[in-house]
């Protein structure tokens, strides 16, 4: 797959694509991908939805202002054959032009989205209907809730230029010096960050890690580490990602299991910046994401958990919190392996229900598998 990334990067180096349909170089790499994916035992959404018909279809299409191909969408589910979903969007109009390999991943990740769904209006609810999870601090280390949001008119990460990383960058921390009482705070540059403090950010779960070889392959990490940075507020429970997966990650977290505060919190943020940027949505799928599995509410409400009893069996632990419609990841996120015994878990999906039932969806299932090692426990 190197000889992909090879021309992605050269392609990528000419700022206007001439092209109304994909070229025979792209066609060439896409094919070949298309037979490695076909050939092999990938689990990924990519693998199971991209039937030949589909692929024939889609191979030659581009998006109609970017020009965007097929082989910018699932590039990164061809080199990473391990890859739990496979395909990013690399400009909004993606999702239009190669819908018919986006919709029905989006309706098997988000667990019915199908043809004629559409992603309801925007409602938050109040944090106060969602009650501390773990008032004694028995189980819960950390809860956290994050919204991701793309900035109108501009494309997402592969066809951003340096420039543009830039342009957001300066759009965005302008707005974020702006925010006030318990949000207010300053933003660190990843440009000239010491590199033993943007690692001791990482491991305290502030920071996104650098070089996600997903994201790389996706070409999501160009001109790093140009226009990305974090912004923390004095208490570090509120932080916002500038240009990493997203344009704008919004996070609000904090020690315990006071979701509905730290929820709270989040909203507030969002809606401070939201007075002030103008973010891309579609009228079917919500709010705009460079992953499908984020579109719609982009909500991912997570606790970091001590489970003794149902992690003893990883598997076990993964089929009770899919019944519930949660996800495990491992202690540092995604793609990484829990350690101490501490688990990542949050709401899977985020599209075809509102924010408030996202949340609560996360607050019912952390609910349900506290109750069931409390009984494990008890059993013991
Ligand atoms: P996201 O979906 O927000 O990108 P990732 O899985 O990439 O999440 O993880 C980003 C960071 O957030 C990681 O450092 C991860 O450990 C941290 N994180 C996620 N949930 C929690 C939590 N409840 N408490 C503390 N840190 C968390
Ligand atoms: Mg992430």
């Amino acid at each position: 797959m190197n000889s992909i990334r090879l021309v992605r990067t050269l392609t990528k180096c000419i700022s206007v694509r001439p092209y109304s349909m994909a070229p025979c170089e792209i066609l060439e790499l896409l094919e070949a991908g298309y037979q490695k994916l076909a050939d092999s035992d990938s689990k990924s959404l990519l693998k199971k939805h991209l039937t030949k018909p589909i692929f024939d279809k889609l191979k030659t299409k581009v998006t109609p202002s970017y020009c965007s191909t097929l082989l910018d969408c699932i590039q990164s589910g061809l080199c990473n054959l391990d890859s739990n979903v496979g395909i990013y969007a690399p400009d909004p109009e993606a999702y239009q032009t190669f819908a018919e390999i986006f919709d029905p991943i989006i309706n098997d990740y988000h667990k019915g989205f199908g043809k004629g769904a559409k992603h309801p209006a925007s409602c938050f609810g109040y944090g106060a209907d969602f009650p501390d999870l773990d008032p004694e601090q028995k189980f819960i280390l950390s809860t956290r809730v994050r919204c991701g949001r793309s900035i109108q008119d501009f494309p997402f990460n592969p066809c951003l230029s340096e420039d543009d990383y830039r342009k957001l960058e300066c759009m965005i921390t302008k707005v974020l010096s702006t925010l006030c009482n318990e949000h207010a705070g300053k933003y660190y540059p990843l440009v000239g960050m010491e590199k033993d403090v943007q690692q001791k950010l990482i491991d305290k779960h502030y920071l996104f890690k650098e070089g996600d070889r997903f994201l790389q392959a996706a070409n999501a990490s160009r001109f790093w580490p140009t226009g990305r940075g974090i912004f923390i507020n004095r208490a570090r429970t509120f932080l916002v990602w500038v240009n990493e997966e997203d344009h704008i990650r919004i996070i609000s977290m904090e020690r315990g299991g006071d979701l509905g505060r730290v929820y709270e919190r989040m909203i507030i943020g969002l809606e401070s910046l939201a007075y002030s940027l103008k973010f891309s949505s579609d009228s079917r799928l919500g709010n705009l994401t460079f992953c499908p599995t984020n579109l719609g509410t982009t909500i991912r409400a997570s606790v970091h958990i001590k489970l003794p009893h149902l992690g003893k069996d990883r598997a076990k632990l993964e089929e009770m919190a899919k019944k519930h419609n949660l996800q495990v990841r491992g202690t540092s996120g995604e793609h990484t392996e829990a350690k101490d015994g501490v688990y990542d878990i949050s709401n899977t999906r985020r599209m075809g229900l509102t924010e408030y039932q996202a949340v609560g969806e996360m607050h019912k299932g952390i609910s349900a598998l506290i109750e069931a090692e409390c009984q494990e426990c008890c059993k013991k």
